[in-house]
């Protein structure tokens, strides 16, 4: 946990579509309960998903997904990309939106996968998270707009869903390691 005055600068780290794939897995589960489901690509909004299903049924999907993380892979460069970030003296806060209740998957995963973090937080709002903070790594361009507005650097990997929204995203985390590197060296 981070301590008072401890001085290491925060990074907020994203899980879902930034260190694994969730959402081809999510996709095969809502189409399970409406074959109709676009692909994620087209889930632009609350509403394009409520087209398909009441909300609560999304929600229920993305859990089941999250009760068993334990089974999935992260991304290939997922360990490296934590390890280095603890090289270069960050104190990285893992943040989910994710019921509370997934906790112990989400912990056991990251020790799987020795995905080093000082930190674990899930909500359904990491932006609580930003002031004091020096930098976001989400997919999220919700997430990466309030980490603008907060005034923390926002960079992510780079999704059908993200492609057009202006910040930058990059196709693999040794590239947004690149990335933080030259805005935070
Ligand atoms: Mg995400």
């Amino acid at each position: 946990m981070e301590e008072p005055g401890d001085r290491r600068p925060r990074i907020i780290v994203d899980i879902d579509n930034t260190l694994w794939h969730l959402a081809p897995e999510l996709w095969e589960g809502l189409k399970k309960v409406n074959p109709e489901m676009p692909p994620p690509a087209e889930w632009d909004s609350r509403r394009s998903i409520e087209r398909f299903m009441p909300i609560k049924e999304f929600f229920r999907v993305l859990k089941v997904i999250h009760m068993r993380q334990e089974i999935y892979p992260p991304f290939p460069d997922a360990e490296y990309f934590l390890r280095a970030l603890k090289e270069r003296g960050f104190y990285i806060v893992i943040a989910s939106h994710r019921s509370p209740e997934t906790y112990e998957p989400t912990v056991n995963w990251m020790q799987k996968h020795r995905l080093a973090h000082d930190e674990i937080h899930l909500s359904y709002d990491k932006s609580v998270l930003f002031p004091g903070s020096i930098a976001l790594v989400d997919d999220s361009p919700i997430n990466l707009s309030k980490a603008l507005e907060a005034g923390i650097l926002g960079t992510g990997l780079l999704f059908p869903w993200n492609e057009n929204s202006g910040f930058p995203l990059f196709k693999t985390l040794i590239e947004v390691l690149g990335y933080l590197d030259s805005k935070l060296s």
